[in-house]
């Protein structure tokens, strides 16, 4: 069910449904609980971070029938947090309840292909690819995609399904590798930084955006994420506002959306993939801004007024990995990190998952770091950062 109009106003009564209950899903029951909506959580996981704190907790799997009628007979409206959710379980619930974002939506950003498609008819430039998904589409690749980054369509996270590779030989043996699944090859582009944008579209079309992020990552998971982006000018921030902006219309996007781009060291700005819900490095808005990406979440989702948020405090965001807990020895047993001493650092803002067991790796949590200045935020940042072990570099 899709409705321009649909307006659900706060009440303790009407309840926002969310499919997935990991952190995101968590983030997004705080806010709209703190707005006054009743929530649901769907997921399998008996102790998932979201289904601990929502008012309840439907126990099944994504496709479970039983389980999503119940959800759909509860809810008013329903949201997803994790891109992987099937599209499926989203069209079954759209036609009783409305549905944001829509499945259609959800599956463009599935697959790299339909993606990287979709980032073309909305005239933003990505890094020079091939699909690959055959034996005959491997042996037609273009030598000048090499060296390059093999990634597979489909599931691939936090650079999970991805393989470099420089020569064809590394090509043919890596989607071997891959399971000779579908796959893109990418060019391996220079990066001079990389940066995202959080934009929110409403059911009118109205479209608000968050400041642009500055992001580094190690092995392949966000690590840092900075506001205002110290590496990107006016300009370059424009650009990619008015890019997210293009991406969100043109696919009719209802909800809050994260975009990333490479700012190449040429200077240029290429697009690298979108993720249809608040992402990780959107969690700064908590803290920074005068509303979140979470409660954008939940007004978008809701019909209710989108505001062009304001970012009041400049911010740093350190990740909080599972390694934190094993200081200096990942068999070793593990321990709370020295929460009372990051704690004492003026303007230090920690939200923990709610996640029983650290492992290295998996995302416990984040801190946000705030300060009147930047130069006092990065002093702060980089005093939280010595406490934690975590490298004072970024
Ligand atoms: P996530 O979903 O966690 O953001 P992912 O697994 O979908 O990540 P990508 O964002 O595609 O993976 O890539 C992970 C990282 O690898 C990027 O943030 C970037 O640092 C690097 N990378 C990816 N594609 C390219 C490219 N074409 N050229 C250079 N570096 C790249
Ligand atoms: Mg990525």
């Amino acid at each position: 069910m899709t409705s321009q109009t649909l307006q659900l106003l706060p009440a303790a009564t009407t309840t926002l449904g969310v499919i997935g209950g990991g952190q995101l899903g968590r983030m997004f029951v705080h806010a709209a609980q703190s707005l006054g909506f009743r929530t649901l959580v769907l997921d399998p996981d008996e102790a998932s971070p979201a289904g601990l704190v929502a008012h309840e907790h439907i126990r099944a799997d994504y496709l479970d029938e039983a389980g999503l009628t119940r959800m759909a007979a509860a809810c008013a409206a329903i949201t997803t947090e994790f891109e992987n959710v099937p599209a499926q379980a989203l069209d079954m619930l759209a036609r009783s309840k409305p549905v944001a974002p829509a499945g259609s939506c959800v599956a463009i950003c599935q697959d790299r292909a339909d993606e990287k498609a979709h980032f073309a008819a909305s005239g933003v430039a990505c890094a020079p690819y091939a699909v690959i998904d055959s034996e005959a589409a491997l042996a037609a690749v273009d030598s000048a995609l090499l060296p390059g980054i093999l990634k597979t369509a489909r599931m691939g996270y936090d650079g999970k399904g991805q393989i470099r590779v420089k020569t064809r030989e590394a090509l043919a043996a890596g989607w071997d590798e891959l399971k000779r699944v579908p796959c893109v090859l990418e060019q391996m582009l220079p990066l001079a930084l990389e940066l995202s944008v959080i934009v929110a579209r409403g059911r009118d079309g109205t479209v608000v955006q968050f400041p642009v992020q500055q992001n580094l990552h190690r092995d392949g998971i966000l690590a840092v994420t900075q506001v205002p982006a110290p590496g990107v000018s006016p300009a370059l921030a424009e650009q990619a506002s008015a890019a997210a902006a293009r991406i969100v219309t043109e696919m009719g996007y209802v909800g809050v959306l994260c975009i990333e781009f490479f700012l190449l060291q040429d200077g240029r700005l290429v697009v690298n993939e979108m993720a249809p819900r608040p992402h990780n490095s959107g969690h700064y808005t908590i803290n920074a801004c005068d509303v979140s990406q979470f409660e954008l979440q939940v007004r978008a989702m809701a019909g209710l007024p989108l505001n062009a948020p304001r970012l009041h405090s400049p911010t740093v965001m350190l990740n909080l990995l599972g390694d934190l807990w094993f200081p200096g020895d990942p068999s070793g047993t593990e321990r709370e990190p020295a929460w009372d001493r990051v704690l004492a650092i003026p303007g230090t803002h920690l939200h923990l998952y709610g996640k029983t067991s650290a492992r290295p790796g998996r995302k416990m949590g984040h801190l946000n770091i705030t300060a009147a200045t930047v130069e006092e935020t990065q002093q702060r940042a980089q005093a939280a950062a010595a406490v934690l072990g975590l490298p004072t570099e970024w």
